[in-house]
This record gives structure tokens, C-alpha cells and sequence, in this order.
């Protein structure tokens, strides 16, 4: 068989043919196994232009992303959890050809239109020839739509190759690596690192369909070596661990732990260092750029930050009127701007949006905003919509002062908005999930908690108590739903 460029363990049978690749749940191929059922599925829709995969969290699911790579047909995956109208969103922007999904998968109204194709993992098939460039679209991946309806991010071959090579020159990824893998299959962080990035070094994944701390601990004290994840699943590790003797070690002897998709609040991490003598480390990333900077395996962790840009990615922060900052003195706040071949092509059919989201020299506005320490490591203050608070002539990123607020025991979870106000222009609001909803802080408490620890202006002046915050399924905040009526 051909060795195509992009997954080559996948299919360079001989040396890595028997060893596993994949597990979800009962179910576990390897090497050899997946190369022909993907083979098997890639035959059945070579000639589709772009297909939808109903991504739940199934061996079916990775079969037909390997599959549509394989074929060199675009794929865009779909949450299963979509409402109706999100789904026929993407369905009508995207215009894939069919769908793949599980056989067991009931698929809602709004696909009825589309042609089914049931991926049979035990029908197999020779890998096709790859005749895929490195410009060829290889995934069509739509954001997270926290901060407005999601946008398909095409996203090319060369920057899928080019992302996973980064991030196993800063973690010294190779294929001994096992990883556990708790996080659905539709974004970038479950997919592209989570699947495809295990796939490439020619390592395993092991899926435990939804995470558990029991499933974590369990996978890491039995042979796996890496465990990724988002804020809210540390959170829960950080709460279990203090009675967890099984997590204690599960985490104690990992290789690495990782954190993206969100900001790790300083508080967990620490609380996990202290519990088991690991730091975790954050990588930052986007749908559009895929991952941009990290913690390197052979750094120095640091809580708080995100690590300093990963091989290939050229990284500056700019102020609003496009001024480079030059100053790495952990205080100059500017936006995130990346260039490199880990950036996608283009948002679909929005070609305002994609030119909107470029400078003229070719670098891509994230729109998150940071400062560098003295040796380069990046801290995400927040993103420029939601996270940015100008008070009192000055400008506050909400980050610090959730952390902060996080740190008071009396805090479950926090959010930190702001909303106008006749003498600051804006007033700092802190939304907050109290640890004991009969004894909730009080506002004076929260804001002399902050005035401690941050410049007095960084006090919350509002407090708002909630039951929940609300978060969309990868645990980020959505703060455009929190209303100040
Ligand atoms: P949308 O673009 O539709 O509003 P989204 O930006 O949440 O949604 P994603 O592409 O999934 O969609 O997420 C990328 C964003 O996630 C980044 O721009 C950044 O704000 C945030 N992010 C990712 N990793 C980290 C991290 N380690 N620390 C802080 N923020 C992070
Ligand atoms: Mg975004």
C-alpha cells in the first residue's frame, strides 16, 4: 500500500501494523485495522465534494475523519448536540454531499435531506492512493460560537501536519505515547489534537466516551502516559483529588498533563500541583490557527500562562492602532496576532469576515489579548469582546480578577464582566457561584478579597449570584448569555 503524507503510522503498515491505535470503550483497532476500515469507508465516498460526520464520541466517528482524509475529501464535523437550527446553519453554509454517522445514530430532522452513509467499521478496504496537496482543504471545523454564530474555519492539509509537528517537538510526543482522551470529537482540541495528533506519531488513543476523574485515574494507572483536557475537567480533578488516593497516583505519574480550550484558573492548577507534585501545562489555540503557543514539556511551568510560541509560529501582540509592543514586561496588554502554516485558509462563504480577520502583512487577529513576561511566556488577559474592561481610564482584563475571585472560599465559579456606568464608563460586575448557596459572599467581602490581591480599581463594584454559569459544551463561559437586566 501508499504512505500517505498525512497519517503516515496509520498506514505505513510493517512496523506500526499491530500496535493499538485506537480504543473507545469495548471496541479497539489497530494500525492495520483502522488503515482498512477507513479504507473500506474511503471508497464509499470519493466522490462526494465535501461530508458531514455526525461526531459522536465513537470509534465510527475517528474511522470516517481518517476515512474523508484518506479519500481527500473535505470533512466537517457535527456536534450531536446541535439544536436544529444551528445544524441546518452549517448544513446550508457547508453543503456537504452526505453524511457519515454511526449505524446506531439517530439523526435529527435537519439532516433528513442528506444522504446517509453508515460507516461499518468491519467493512474493509485498500488505503487509496493520496493525491491531496498540502493546500487541499482537509477539514471544515466551525468555532465554538462563543462570541457570535460559529464560523466554518477551512482548514488546509499543511496546517494539520504542521501543528501536530509543533506540538511534538514542545511535549516530545512520539508514538509511545497513550493518551486519554475525554473530549468530543467536533472541535479541534477532540479531534485534530485528540485524534489525529496520537494518529500521526503512530501512539494510541484511549476515548473514555464522556470523562470521568474514575475514567482518567483508572487509563493513567494502567499504561496511558498523556491526559488532555479542558478547565472544567481539571476543576473536577482538583475537587476529587483531596479523598482520590487512585487520582493522587493516576496524576503523579503521568507523563503530561495538558490544558487548552479555555483558561486554566490559577487556583486548580496550584491545587493539583499541590495534590500530586504535577503542574499542568496550557497550550492556547483557535479553530482558525489550531494551536499557537505552548508549555514546553522541557520548560518551566508556570500557572497562568500559556507558554511561549511553538516552533514555526510567528507571535506578536499589537495595540489598537496595529503598534507592535515590544515590551516584555508583563504588563503592556496587546491583541494575540499569529502567522505561520498552522493558520486555516479562510472562514467558508465569508470572505468580509476572513479579510476583516487579516492584517495586510498576513498576520491573523485572534482577538484575544495578552502580555509576555521577561522570557517570552504569554498571559491570555482575555478576549478583546468580553473580557476587556475599561474602568476608570484603565484597561482590565477580566482574567485576574476571576482567579482572584476564585482563590476566596466562599466561590464556587466566577465571571467577570463589564457593564456601563455614568463615572467609570464602565463598572466592573462579578457573577458568582457561590460554594454555599445558603451562606453566598457578600460584595464587600469579594471586593476587599480582589482590593488584596490586585490594584484596588481591579474590586468588583456589582455582585450577581447565579446557580450555574452558562457554558457551551467544551466548558467555556458564555458570557454574551449573562445578561445585566
Ligand atoms: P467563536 O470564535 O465562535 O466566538 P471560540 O473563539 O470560543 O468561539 P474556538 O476557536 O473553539 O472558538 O476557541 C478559541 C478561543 O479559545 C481562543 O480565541 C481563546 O479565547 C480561547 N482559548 C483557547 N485556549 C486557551 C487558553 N489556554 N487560555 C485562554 N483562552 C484560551
Ligand atoms: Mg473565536
Amino acid at each position: 500500500s501508499l504512505f500517505p503524507a498525512l497519517l503516515p503510522a496509520a498506514t505505513a503498515a510493517p512496523a506500526t501494523a499491530d500496535r493499538p491505535a485506537l480504543r473507545f470503550g469495548e471496541r479497539s483497532l489497530t494500525y492495520a485495522e483502522l488503515a482498512a476500515a477507513a479504507g473500506g469507508t474511503a471508497a464509499r465516498i470519493r466522490a462526494a465534494g465535501r461530508v458531514a460526520v455526525w461526531a459522536t464520541p465513537a470509534m465510527e466517528t475517528a474511522v470516517a475523519v481518517v476515512a474523508a482524509l484518506l479519500a481527500g475529501v473535505p470533512a466537517v464535523p457535527l456536534n450531536p448536540k446541535s439544536g436544529d437550527k444551528e445544524l441546518a446553519h452549517i448544513l446550508s453554509d457547508s453543503e456537504p454531499s452526505l453524511v457519515l454517522a454511526a449505524p446506531d445514530s439517530r439523526l435529527p430532522p435537519a439532516l433528513a435531506a442528506l444522504e446517509r452513509v453508515d460507516v461499518d467499521v468491519d467493512a474493509t478496504g485498500p488505503v487509496p492512493e493520496d493525491h491531496a496537496g498540502d493546500d487541499d482543504p482537509a477539514l471544515v471545523v466551525y468555532t465554538s460560537g462563543t462570541t457570535g454564530p460559529p464560523k466554518g474555519a477551512v482548514i488546509p492539509r499543511r496546517a494539520l501536519t504542521t501543528t501536530l509537528d509543533a506540538l511534538a517537538d514542545a511535549w516530545q510526543w512520539t508514538g509511545d505515547d497513550v493518551l486519554v482522551h475525554g473530549l468530543p470529537l467536533f472541535h479541534v482540541h477532540g479531534l485534530v489534537l485528540g485524534v489525529l495528533g496520537p494518529l500521526r506519531r503512530g501512539g494510541a488513543v484511549r476515548h473514555l466516551g464522556r470523562f470521568s476523574t474514575e475514567g482518567a485515574a483508572r487509563e493513567l494507572n494502567d499504561g496511558a502516559t498523556m491526559l488532555f483536557g479542558v478547565p472544567t475537567m481539571y476543576h473536577r480533578i482538583a475537587e476529587a483529588l483531596p479523598g482520590d488516593p487512585e487520582l493522587t497516583k493516576a496524576l503523579a505519574g503521568a507523563r503530561l498533563l495538558v490544558s487548552g480550550s479555555a483558561a486554566l484558573p490559577v487556583h486548580d492548577h496550584e491545587r493539583i500541583a499541590t495534590a500530586t507534585g504535577r503542574r499542568v501545562i496550557e497550550r492556547y489555540g483557535m479553530t482558525e490557527t489550531l494551536m499557537n503557543t505552548s508549555v514546553r514539556a522541557d520548560g518551566e511551568p508556570r500557572a497562568g500562562t500559556v507558554g511561549v510560541p511553538l516552533p514555526g509560529v510567528e507571535l506578536r501582540l499589537v495595540e489598537d492602532d496595529g503598534t507592535p509592543i515590544a515590551e516584555a514586561d508583563g504588563e503592556s496588554v496587546g491583541e494575540i496576532q499569529v502567522r505561520g502554516a498552522n493558520l486555516f485558509t479562510e472562514y467558508l462563504n465569508r470572505p468580509d469576515a476572513t479579510a476583516a480577520a487579516f492584517t495586510g502583512d498576513g498576520f491573523f487577529r485572534t482577538g484575544d489579548m495578552a502580555v509576555r513576561d521577561p522570557d517570552g511566556y504569554v498571559r491570555i488577559v482575555g478576549r478583546k469582546a468580553t473580557d476587556l474592561i475599561k474602568s476608570g481610564g484603565y484597561k482590565i482584563g477580566a482574567g485576574e480578577i476571576e482567579n482572584a475571585l476564585l482563590e476566596h472560599p466562599g466561590v464556587r465559579e466566577a465571571a467577570v464582566t463589564g457593564e456601563p456606568d455614568p463615572d467609570l464608563g464602565e463598572r466592573i460586575v462579578a457573577w458568582i457561584v457561590p460554594a454555599d448557596p445558603a451562606a453566598p459572599p457578600t460584595l464587600d467581602a469579594l471586593a476587599g478579597h480582589v482590593a488584596g490581591r490586585l490594584a484596588p480599581h481591579k474590586r468588583p463594584r456589582v455582585l450577581r449570584l447565579l446557580d450555574t454559569l452558562p457554558r457551551n459544551d467544551m466548558g467555556k463561559i458564555m458570557k454574551r448569555a449573562l445578561s445585566h437586566d
